[in-house]
């Protein structure tokens, strides 16, 4: 239901829970993040409030100055840990917020290349093609963009790469992203709200858009895959 993401400078954890914190609103039954640190992808995940993360990064803690995250709204799936985003397929993580229409018939096109999803929701479907995509050979942009090429439905989206420090895709249809500038740091936020502790500098993702980001560069794409421009503005928001 929310989702944050950051390329950041500093530890990324604390910040990335207190950006959800600022989704809070929007409601939510569970909530998790992922991080790279050493170019490792790891992530944690509670259900319940977003103390119960917090607590459980406090026990087990998780470094890295890149990082995606997550309040889920369960419409797939109970809100179970199993079921909480981010998902992982080896070596991607992605975080969602909407509904993929045409999971079953991806579901089904994966079972028939012997892959069987560890969970009941749509979310987990977006993981495992991606990962197959990589698993074919491609990069973790042409598997991003491939994936999205094979959705259906209404989504937000950020995708984080093992190995990949300095890269984050996203991608809306359906669902509000924003993306954020900072000084050497980008950001993606579900709304400008989510970002106004780190920045005013936001880019609106259109409808159909997908954005590949680094700490420096973004480039975003429309639906038809043209390289477009989307202006940067400057926004007023309480942080
Ligand atoms: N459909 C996804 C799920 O149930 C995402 C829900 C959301 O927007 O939080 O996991």
């Amino acid at each position: 239901c929310g989702i944050v993401g950051v390329l950041g400078t500093h530890e990324v954890a604390p910040i990335l829970v207190d950006a959800l914190r600022r989704l809070e609103y929007r409601g939510y039954d569970s909530a998790g993040i992922a991080t790279i640190n050493d170019g490792k992808l790891a992530r944690r995940r509670a259900v319940g409030k977003l103390v119960n993360l917090s607590d459980l990064l406090v026990h087990d803690p998780l470094a890295g100055k890149s990082g995606i995250g997550h309040t889920r709204w369960a419409t797939h799936g109970a809100p179970t840990v199993a079921n909480a985003h981010p998902h992982r397929a080896g070596d991607v993580a992605v975080v969602h917020n909407g509904i993929i229409e045409n999971y079953k018939e991806l579901r089904a096109e994966l079972a028939q290349a012997g892959i069987e999803p560890q969970t009941q929701t749509d979310t987990e479907t977006i993981a495992l093609l991606t990962h197959q995509f990589l698993a074919s050979g491609k990069s973790a942009t042409e598997a991003a963009m491939a994936t999205l090429g094979r959705l259906e439905g209404a989504f937000a989206l950020a995708f984080l790469f093992e190995g990949e420090q300095d890269l984050m895709i996203a991608a809306r249809k359906g669902s509000p992203l924003a993306i954020g500038h900072g000084d050497g740091e980008m950001y993606v936020g579900s709304d400008a709200f989510a970002l106004a502790p780190m920045t005013n500098q936001v880019t609106y993702l259109e409808e159909g858009d997908s954005a590949i980001l680094t700490r420096t560069s973004v480039e975003i794409r429309d639906a038809e895959g043209r390289l477009v421009n989307r202006e940067q503005k400057t926004i007023q928001v309480d942080a």
